[in-house]
């Protein structure tokens, strides 16, 4: 199949981890925006200084700032054939400005798939990943916002992309395994 695939689910689902396995299965990218920002914050460039603000705190980018560098990202030679975009989009504003890009490009997504995670997991995995990582946005406060922010703002878009009859719903909450399998198994069907 081709494979222009979007990864959602709650932060703390394993969206990064799944998406890397499957990215490695399909031969194409994973394609995450919270890494680009990240890399970008370590760097101290421009980009990196607005975007810090806004992680600290649980919120989301600015939209205008996140389309602009997927649309760059997008463009590039080793997502031509496909990719997996991880943590993009996370807003109907960005829903809308990633089908312009894609038609700009004459292609479009072939499918959504969405961890389905419980969220007192989710807030439990991500403190662990805190103790290990040291991430900047995995203290229980503005852990507590990102998911909030999700609820909000990212949840719709299973609604919107589930009356394309593109999403397809995976239990986030077993070993990191039985997700992949799950996954791959729901996106052969
Ligand atoms: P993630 O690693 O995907 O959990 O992203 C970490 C943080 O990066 C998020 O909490 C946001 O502050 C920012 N971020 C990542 N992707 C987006 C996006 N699509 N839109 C806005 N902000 C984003």
């Amino acid at each position: 199949m081709s494979a222009h695939l979007v990864m959602l689910g709650p932060p703390g689902a394993g969206k990064g981890t799944q998406a890397a396995r499957l990215a490695n299965h399909l031969g194409i990218p994973a394609i995450s925006t919270g890494d680009i920002f990240r890399t970008h914050v370590a760097e101290h460039t421009g980009l990196g200084v607005i975007a810090r603000r806004y992680m600290e705190a649980g919120e989301y980018v600015p939209d205008q700032i996140t389309n602009a560098m997927v649309r760059d990202r997008l463009a590039r030679k080793d997502a031509l054939e496909g990719f997996i975009l991880d943590g993009y989009p996370r807003t109907l504003e960005q829903v809308e400005a990633l089908d312009g890009m894609l038609k700009d490009q004459d292609r479009g997504l072939d499918a959504v798939i969405e961890l389905v995670a419980n969220h007192d997991e989710v807030v439990e995995r991500m403190l662990k990943r805190a103790a290990v990582q040291g991430r900047m946005d995995d203290t229980e406060v503005v852990i507590r916002r990102r998911l909030e922010v999700y609820a909000e703002q990212t949840e719709p878009l299973t609604r919107v992309y589930g009356e394309r009859g593109l999403l397809v719903q995976v239990d986030g909450m077993g070993s990191v395994d039985e997700v992949t399998e799950h996954m791959l198994a729901a996106l052969a069907e």
